[in-house]
């Protein structure tokens, strides 16, 4: 066994990964999965002393108000995402007071904060159903969404719904890097791919697109058929979770420079840091730098949120 595999079972610790994570990461992971599938395994976490997130703070924090019980790390718990911190909870009272009696759907990509004053949340994956049954709950046809203003606009193209934006400007500093020029670049190299594209991507992106879905629903699309070229417009790990499922899979990222579409924050966990932490564990020594922790009041408001998400899926 590896010095990583030996240290998690010692310690009997589980590494959850998101996709966007390098793939030497990704390899030593125990469950990859998107930020929904991230929020499903943490439901089901059970033979595990420690659960360390290779992801950005957002997805651990869920974790642990799924699971407040279990010790939830961070190898740098300084990998957050600037799209959820675009969004405080004061901004979603504010918009509430502006807008009485329409639902907030807040993106799973939210500070545990602005959870606990949202009526439920959705991922990249379920935001249009989830919008539509809140809706359909509350009889209206607006509804409050936040933070990417490209997604709640994703949103109200294939719902028919007014979907107001909250903040007017919040994005992923990622995908909205994207633009036309890169649209046409790629498309003039590679005039055969399909271009596939995720929700946070700009409209002028989207609108180009032949396929828009979350991360996992891109995974799916392409495994449809690897006979195709694909112009994939999102963040670049996602080509290295595919690549390392399908070596001879033909994947182009959509930002055709080096450095275009990588999320620094995804990419702060480093195998160093992860074997530097399980190494802590091993020897009892202080977690709590490491530690994920959430307000118990917080958690509470939070939950009844990520709850009420689950309990839209299924209607
Ligand atoms: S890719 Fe965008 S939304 Fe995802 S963690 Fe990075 S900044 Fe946040």
């Amino acid at each position: 066994m590896d010095t990583i595999g030996a240290l998690k079972a010692e310690t009997g610790t589980i590494i959850l990964a998101h996709y966007y994570q390098t793939g030497d990461v990704q390899a030593i992971a125990d469950f990859l999965g998107d930020s929904l599938e991230l929020a499903r395994k943490a439901m089901t976490i059970e033979d595990a002393s420690y659960v360390i997130f290779a992801t950005v703070d957002f997805m651990a924090e869920v974790a642990k108000i799924l699971n407040p019980a279990k010790t939830i790390l961070m190898a740098d718990t300084t990998a957050s995402c600037p799209m959820a911190n675009q969004l405080r909870a004061g901004t979603v009272q504010d918009y509430k007071q502006v807008y009485p009696g329409l639902p907030a759907v807040l993106y799973i990509n939210t500070l545990a904060e602005a959870k606990a004053e949202c009526d439920t949340i959705c991922t990249s994956s379920n935001a249009i159903p989830v919008t539509k049954a809140i809706a359909a709950e509350w009889g209206v046809d607006r509804v409050l969404m936040g933070p990417d203003r490209h997604l709640a606009r994703h949103v109200q193209v294939m719902t028919g719904l007014d979907i107001i934006a909250m903040p007017e400007k919040g994005c992923c500093v990622v995908h909205d890097q994207f633009g036309a020029e890169d649209v046409n670049f790629q498309r003039d190299q590679h005039p055969d791919a399909l271009l596939i594209v995720h929700p946070e991507c700009r409209p002028e992106v989207q609108d180009a697109a032949d396929f828009i879905g979350s991360t996992k629903q891109m995974i799916e699309y392409m495994e449809r058929d690897l006979d195709r070229e694909y112009i994939v417009g999102t963040e670049r790990g996602l080509i290295d979770h595919v690549l390392a499922l399908h070596p001879s899979a033909m994947l182009y990222p959509l930002a055709p420079v080096p450095t275009g579409g990588i999320c620094k924050n995804m990419k702060k966990t480093t195998v160093a840091k992860i074997q530097a932490l399980l190494e802590i564990i091993k020897d009892g020594g202080d977690l709590a730098p490491y530690e994920i922790m959430v307000d118990p009041s917080v958690a509470e408001g939070a939950k009844r949120s990520i709850d009420a998400m689950f309990t839209y899926m299924q209607q």
